[in-house]
């Protein structure tokens, strides 16, 4: 195991799980709430930590351990943790390191859920957040952090607006503050992107999306880089005793993993969202061809991409791998694909935008999007309905903006799809 030399696709199919002579050749489903042992001291020893192993499957479980490893590995990571959404996961990401009272700087173009999340719930929980533009000027983007800033929050590839992130202007900002960046790389995967090979210290991911990617399994996962210095000055809970683990200290105790054991330990213990076993078994089969489907996502996104640009009806097409686009430089840079969503509107505006989403017949009108199935959907009356127009528009969501999630299916078929429906204007 943990054969660093090993190539993404081989470690996409063979990381995480190793069995031993005569044991199961596929990862099994570890249906069970929790774990026998021999004797008193084996389970005090694993509720003081200082025994690795499981004792309940609210905290840690075979089958999801297995999926966090493979994850972990493929973002180049030292240790993951699975969630039970990605909200769940970009909530802890930011909650195991900024208390109340504290700050956090984020990107504006953000997924509609993790900007409400950001601007009601954390609020309210005494937490505060300034949102910036991504493509703000550095100096601008760093006037936004204060004394009490934890850490700056942002997304590779942002849902929908599909803006595609300066991550190492964002992590200079962050490390000359001594803070970490947290990177929500849901859209490119770890196949076409690894945020910490440009300076992220934090990786989080819906795998309800590609991971999956057959629309199976709402799930998340925060990965930790592993070298990021949480000092006592800003960080006290790290450096500290937990007197819920009998004083452990998780900078001292857990040198390599503090980011991740803490947040497993205390938040997803307290809080009880963790992944299921089923979720991260059929979590883990999808990912097993992530490389192969990712590749497919990628050409038939391109292409229809190509078909949208030339067709008369449309007015503009958003893809990060068109040439001559706002992002293709930063594309170029930072992903080895466009991944297998796209944006575009209608001339005309939003009415006609529904005439053609209404007489699609391959693509459904599905609130999801990074699954098999070519999808498409209206993020200004859907996912981001509950944002006024400017604040929608700051998220990069225009009243005509089309997003789309292109499958799998024949490239053909997806395009005549589309021509057809363009055609009932
Ligand atoms: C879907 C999504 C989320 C939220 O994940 P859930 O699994 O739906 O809770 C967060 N970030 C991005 C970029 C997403 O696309």
């Amino acid at each position: 195991m943990n054969q660093k030399n090993w190539k993404f696709e081989t470690r996409t199919i063979q990381e995480g799980y190793a069995p031993d002579n005569g044991e199961p050749r596929v990862l099994p489903l570890w249906q069970s709430t929790t774990f026998k042992y021999d004797t008193a001291q084996s389970v005090a020893d694993l509720f003081d930590l200082k025994a690795p192993g499981h004792m309940y499957s609210r905290i840690s479980n075979p089958t999801v351990e297995a999926f966090e490893k493979k994850i972990a590995s493929l973002e180049g990571g030292v240790a993951a943790v699975a969630t039970s959404s990605g909200q769940a996961a970009n909530a802890l990401a930011i909650l195991n390191i900024c208390p109340t009272g504290g700050h956090f700087v984020s990107s504006a173009t953000l997924y509609g859920g993790t900007f409400t999340m950001f601007s009601s719930k954390l609020q309210q929980m005494g937490i505060e957040v300034t949102f910036v533009s991504p493509s703000a000027p550095a100096a601008e983007i760093a006037a936004a952090i204060r004394p009490n800033t934890r850490c700056i929050f942002t997304e590779t590839l942002a849902n929908p607006a599909l803006e595609v992130l300066d991550i190492e202007k964002f992590a200079q900002i962050a490390h000359s503050h001594e803070l970490p960046l947290i990177v929500d790389n849901t859209f490119p995967t770890p196949y076409l992107c690894n945020p910490f090979d440009f300076g992220a210290d934090i990786v989080t991911h819906s795998t309800t999306k590609y991971l999956d990617g057959h629309a199976c399994c709402v799930g998340g996962i925060v990965v930790e880089k592993g070298d990021f210095y949480w000092d006592a000055d800003k960080f006290p809970n790290f450096n500290e005793p937990d007197a819920t683990y009998h004083g452990v200290v998780y900078m001292r105790d857990f040198p390599e993993t503090p980011y991740s054991t803490k947040l497993r330990v205390q938040w997803i213990r307290d809080l009880g969202v963790a992944m299921t076993p089923f979720n991260a078994y059929l979590t883990n089969l999808g990912s097993e061809t992530l490389h192969v489907r990712m590749d497919r996502h990628c050409s038939n996104a391109l292409k229809l991409a190509e078909f949208l640009q030339s067709h008369p009806k449309v007015s503009w097409v958003n893809y990060p791998m068109l040439p001559g686009g706002q992002y293709y430089d930063l594309a170029q840079k930072y992903l080895r694909g466009g991944s297998g969503v796209l944006c575009f509107g209608v001339k005309g505006g939003k009415k006609e935008g529904e005439i053609v989403m209404n007489n699609l017949h391959l693509a459904a009108i599905v609130v999801h999007v990074a699954d098999v199935r070519t999808c498409v959907l209206h993020p200004a009356s859907m996912t981001h309905r509950q944002m006024d127009e400017a604040a929608q528009r700051a998220a990069g969501v225009s009243p005509d903006l089309i997003r789309v999630s292109v499958g799998l299916e024949n490239i053909d078929d997806i395009i005549a799809d589309f021509d057809g429906a363009l055609s009932k204007i």
